[in-house]
């Protein structure tokens, strides 16, 4: 019998769940745990179930199990293929989706998936929320991840109790299915731009002779400081790349971007050269690294290294 811990905050306890539990999922499946809700795990590599089943909640064997009792059935998988295989293959929710239950998928995916996968439940008398996530591992960990939601604002409504206080810091209702995926790349595109140009600037110092470690505290004394800078720039300059978001899925966020910038004839030329560097580093075979090593593109070309000196 697996150890069940002392609820905390959550309003009320709900049967839920959890499908894919890698470097968010388990973090968010512990959280629900940790707050009183009986959680349902299932990620195809059991092992990782098992780990977090320990702390309550029970292993399913597939997506359809963990989703038979369940009101509320969270999906965090890496990308649209994942989607599909754990929401229409063989044994998958589809088979067992209760009428009235909500399916919360918070993977970072297409809108045009969402709009199938919502379309499939729909037909089974369930309903959908986009619900992609920001913020990495350690804000799953601590119920701090800030939430976009797309789907019906009632849906969304009867289980804001999950969201904000729960897992989330914050949720924003962004508007009908698909408007959750869509803000997720938007977010990331816009991250991704943003550490680019930290990338190059931080290049060029060290090229030039700048202690990179000192540019960089330039730069967030003036108004060039900047969240992401914030998150991503000591660990660049110690040369820590351990994955908080490994490239591999970043790049594969960048390509959803590309694709929806041009079904809507939108014109992301900084989009589409970083997209390139992208592609750099997973040829180079840093896809299992942390995003932020992105810099080792332009460092190699650069023949320098960026790392705080002082
Ligand atoms: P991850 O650690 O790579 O976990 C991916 C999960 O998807 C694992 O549970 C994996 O199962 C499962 N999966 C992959 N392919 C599958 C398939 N064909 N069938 C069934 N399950 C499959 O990724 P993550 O960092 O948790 O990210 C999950 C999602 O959140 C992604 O869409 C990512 O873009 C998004 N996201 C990540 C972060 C971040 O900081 N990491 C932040 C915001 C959003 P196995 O364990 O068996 O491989």
């Amino acid at each position: 019998m697996a150890k069940m811990t002392k609820r905390t905050e959550c309003f009320m306890a709900r049967t839920i769940g959890f499908i894919g539990l890698g470097l968010m999922g388990r973090g968010m499946a512990r959280t629900l745990i940790r707050k009183g809700h009986r959680v349902s795990l299932y990620n195809r590599t059991r092992a990782k179930a098992e780990e977090v089943a320990s702390l309550g909640g029970k292993v399913a064997a597939t997506p359809a199990e963990a989703a038979r009792e369940a009101e509320v059935v969270f999906t965090m998988v890496s990308d649209p293929p994942a989607l599909f295989e754990v929401v229409e293959s063989k044994d998958g929710i589809l088979d067992t989706i209760r009428p009235g239950a909500v399916v919360i998928d918070s993977s970072t995916v297409s809108p045009q998936a969402t709009l199938r996968v919502a379309e499939r439940l729909k037909a089974k008398g369930a309903s959908m929320l986009d619900a992609p996530v920001f913020g990495s591992k350690n804000e799953a960990e601590s119920g701090q991840l800030g939430f976009m939601i797309g789907g019906d604002r009632k849906v969304f409504d009867s289980v804001q109790d999950l969201f904000e206080g729960c897992l989330g810091k914050s949720a924003r209702y962004i508007g009908p299915q698909g408007m959750g995926a869509y803000a997720k790349l938007v977010f990331n595109l816009t991250i991704c731009i943003m550490l680019q140009g930290l990338n190059e600037g931080l290049t060029l110092a060290a090229k030039a002779g700048i202690d990179p470690g000192l540019m960089y505290d330039v730069l967030m004394g003036g108004r060039a400081k900047a969240g992401i800078f914030e998150f991503k720039g000591p660990s660049v300059l110690q040369r820590d790349f351990t994955p908080f978001f490994p490239l591999k899925l970043m790049n594969k966020d960048l390509k959803l971007a590309l694709d929806a910038a041009h079904a809507l004839a939108v014109p992301m030329p900084a989009l589409a050269a970083i997209k390139e560097v992208f592609s750099s580093a997973m040829a180079a075979g840093q896809a299992e690294e942390d995003f932020s090593s992105t810099i080792k593109v332009l460092e190699r070309q650069a023949g320098v290294e960026v790392k705080r000196r002082s």
